[in-house]
């Protein structure tokens, strides 16, 4: 089969023609129809520190995929061939602290799909067949690879209970610009966005923020003015960037929260004191997503036409052009990119 292989200890992959995989009596085999590039997989590819950690070699990548499955290993009986199924990146032990008290998504001995094991930027993938998620009909194939990445936004907006409240969300790249549709069907009274890319800040819009600012205006007298004075009731910081962190919890409300999805390159300072101590305000962080609460609560909002994810989907492509997709992440200059194979 076709697959997207990194083979090299340097920035890059190739497609290469390797063996189908095999699947365990545990695991299903799927037949790829769409897959779909996340920040994660650019990082594999552009081979940064958390790459060159992580990853051993030679690797399949890529992790968001939704496709039909055309094989399952002799003890599975949740899913059967035929049945059009996205995964569940993080595959959790199931008998740890965590996985055995409800919060498998913190399973203290997590593997990661298309990290840990090989991806599916490929023409077949095997897995375990437990955390296959069957999709609706209604749910189209270009965007069913996508509910995994909208968990990631719909834990994070799950964390601000913010129907009727004031939201600020920091960064719209991918995961931020689905927080912001999240953020928007859950209620939120005004969604106001930072992010320092115009592009990024009209697709913000789109996506139905009410105001996008680059980091770089006042913000704070932005918050101050729809909010009365008093600091937005919560943020979802979506960045990663260490400014983009501090902005953002200066800008709570006291007693306000922050969600923090977004990954800092390395340890980040803040002002404990003023900025969340003396406001009582709290920050939650933010890993993969609840399973499998936030699959039924996608699939919901996906089905039912809440939440519109085509605008989210700037370029389609063949799994050959992947390069084309990883040019355009490096820029910036993308929502989702989806791979059809
Ligand atoms: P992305 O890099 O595409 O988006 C980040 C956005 O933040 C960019 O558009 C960037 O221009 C913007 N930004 C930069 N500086 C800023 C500032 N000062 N203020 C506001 N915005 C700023 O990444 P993504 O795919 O959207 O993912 C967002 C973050 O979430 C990344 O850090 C990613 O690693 C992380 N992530 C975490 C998890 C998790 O489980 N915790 C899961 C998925 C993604
Ligand atoms: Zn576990």
């Amino acid at each position: 089969m076709t697959a997207v292989v990194k083979t090299e200890a340097e920035p890059g992959a190739e497609i290469k023609q390797v063996p189908v995989p095999e699947p365990s009596p545990t695991q299903i085999l799927i037949e790829v129809k769409t897959t779909s590039i996340c920040g994660s997989d650019y990082h594999i590819y552009s081979w940064n520190e958390w790459a060159r950690e992580n990853i051993s070699l030679p690797h399949i990548m890529g992790h968001e995929v939704a496709g039909e499955v055309v094989e399952v290993g002799e003890q599975v009986t949740r899913v059967e061939k035929g049945d059009f199924v996205s995964a569940e990146t993080h595959i959790n032990c199931g008998h740890c602290y965590q996985c055995r008290t409800g919060r498998a998504h913190i399973c203290q001995n997590m593997e990661i799909l298309g990290v840990h094991t090989d991806g599916v930027f490929a023409e077949y993938a095997a897995f375990e067949s437990r955390v296959a998620v069957k999709t609706p009909e209604e749910i189209p194939a270009e965007l069913a690879s996508l509910q995994e990445p909208l968990g990631n936004a719909i834990d994070t907006i799950k964390a601000g209970s913010v129907r009727g409240k004031n939201v600020l969300v920091t960064g719209a790249g991918p995961a931020g610009l689905m927080s912001i549709a999240v953020a928007r069907a859950f209620g939120a009274a005004t969604i106001t966005v930072t992010e320092p890319m115009k592009y990024r800040r009209d697709m913000a819009v789109e996506m139905g923020a009410d105001f996008a600012l680059d980091p770089g205006d006042d913000v704070e007298n932005h918050v101050n003015e729809i909010t009365d004075g008093d600091g937005v009731d919560f943020v979802a910081e979506m960045s990663g960037v260490e400014a983009a962190i501090r902005q953002g919890l200066r800008q709570l409300t006291p007693g306000g929260k922050m969600a923090i999805l977004g990954l800092p390159a390395g340890e980040v300072t803040l002002d404990l004191n003023n900025d969340l101590i003396f406001k009582g305000a709290e920050i939650e962080g933010i890993t993969g997503r609840e399973m499998y609460e936030t699959w039924y609560i996608a699939k919901r909002l996906l089905r039912e036409g809440i939440i519109d994810l085509d605008k989210l989907v700037t370029h389609k492509f063949s799994l050959q052009e992947y390069e084309k997709g990883m040019k355009l992440m490096e820029e910036g200059r993308c929502g989702k990119i989806v791979l059809s194979t």
